[in-house]
């Protein structure tokens, strides 16, 4: 499941789009229970050892409070075990905080996994499941965790549940806090930190995992409906809300790298080819904000970059214009930070608002105004700035 995806968009916000989404109801569905749970269940046997291996800091939407981490598991599959469940409960009380049925696992990287041509993979022996677990704000977060994986046993033909991944949120410590790198009105920012394939892209390479688009986000402009991402021809970068828009520093630091005069694809054309790597980000901008941490724009309009390699920025001051280079479907702008200045080989960091108001919902149109400070949002909040 190594796939690169720097990062395409979803175009199914357009009326007359035909393609990959549409704009309502792309969520998976998870069944949340908050009902205590008495079940005994057997401990782990043998090597059947599920531990979390990612602990990322937990941050805000408009909703939740998501708790974001990696399991490793032992190969199953090896034993002749079909995962069926993964329930995640609270330690302490034994409540169930969210069960996830089959048809909503999120992606299980395993061996052998993809070959995507530009990577040499490593061999995996254990299986990774990135999950966020979604608690409501008004709720009190578990401080400490741990999984129930249910299985049917195809060799005994019986059921057999292995309890595991037990760990402590990092609830005391808070996502950096950025400004944003947008402004005006009715953004929706996709494929998000919340649930959305950014986060689930992992490389295992040189016997290292990365995961520099863990909590990547890109973004599109709607009309006031909220309905629509563009007006006129889909082959046209014109066409679209959001084309040329002004990106900004969202914090201070110091440009390192940028890298100019690639191609924009017409549109939803996915018309430029690549011949490495580097080329799936188009036109992009690393700002490096101190502390080991790295902002990426990327698949930015060639050519229009306001700042050079090497030069200070303040929070706020314009850096370069929203385009369509790169590994991408429709204008947009990829935006990550992590902890190295490489686009994949890094780790993803999780990072918050400072302050935006949602205006809306893509699937259900305009609503009143709510500001919202230190907060992400989900996948199908509409935002202004
Ligand atoms: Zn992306």
């Amino acid at each position: 499941m190594n796939h690169i995806s720097t990062s395409s968009i979803n175009p199914g916000y357009h009326k007359n789009g035909s393609d990959i989404f549409t704009a309502r109801g792309i969520f998976f569905v998870f069944v949340i229970y908050i009902l205590a749970s008495c079940t005994n269940v057997p401990n782990p046997v043998g090597n059947r050892n599920i531990e979390v291996v990612i602990n990322d800091i937990p941050f805000n939407t408009d909703v939740y409070k998501r708790i974001p981490y990696t399991l490793r598991a032992w190969e199953w599959e090896k034993e002749g075990l079909k995962l069926q469940q993964i329930e995640i409960l609270d330690y302490n009380t034994n409540a169930t905080l969210q069960t996830i049925e089959k048809e909503s696992f999120p992606v299980i990287h395993k061996d052998p996994l993809t070959p995507n041509g530009l990577i040499e993979l490593d061999k995996l022996s254990h299986y990774y499941i990135s999950i966020q677990l979604p608690v409501e704000l008004n709720k009190t977060p578990p401080s400490k965790i741990f999984h129930k994986f249910k299985f049917r046993d195809t060799v005994k033909n019986k059921e057999l549940t292995v309890e595991g991944g037990i760990f402590m949120p990092r609830l005391t410590e808070a996502p950096l806090a950025i400004s944003s790198p947008v402004k005006g009105d009715n953004w929706l920012f996709i494929n998000q930190s919340t649930n959305e394939y950014h986060f689930f892209t992992m490389f295992f390479t040189d016997r290292k995992l990365w995961r520099g688009e863990r909590f990547a986000f890109d973004n599109i402009k709607l009309n006031d409906e909220m309905d629509d991402m563009l007006d006129g021809d889909p082959k046209v970068n014109e066409s679209y809300f959001n084309y040329k828009d002004t990106l900004y520093a969202v914090a201070n630091g110091t440009v390192l790298k940028v890298v100019d005069g690639r191609p924009e694809n017409r549109g939803d054309a996915r018309d430029i080819k690549f011949a490495n790597l580097d080329e799936y980000a188009g036109n992009y901008l690393v700002l490096d904000i101190g502390n080991s941490r790295y902002v990426y724009y990327a698949h930015c309009v060639p050519n229009k970059f306001m700042v050079t390699q090497g030069k200070t920025v303040k929070e706020g001051d314009p850096i370069a214009l929203l385009g369509n280079s790169g590994n991408s479907t429709g204008p947009h702008l990829h935006f990550q930070i992590t902890d190295g200045p490489h686009l994949f080989f890094s780790n993803g960091l999780p990072f918050v608002i400072k302050k935006y108001t949602k205006i809306g919902k893509s699937e259900t149109g305009p609503s009143s105004p709510v500001v919202y400070t230190n907060a992400m949002m989900e996948e199908q909040t509409v935002i202004s700035f």
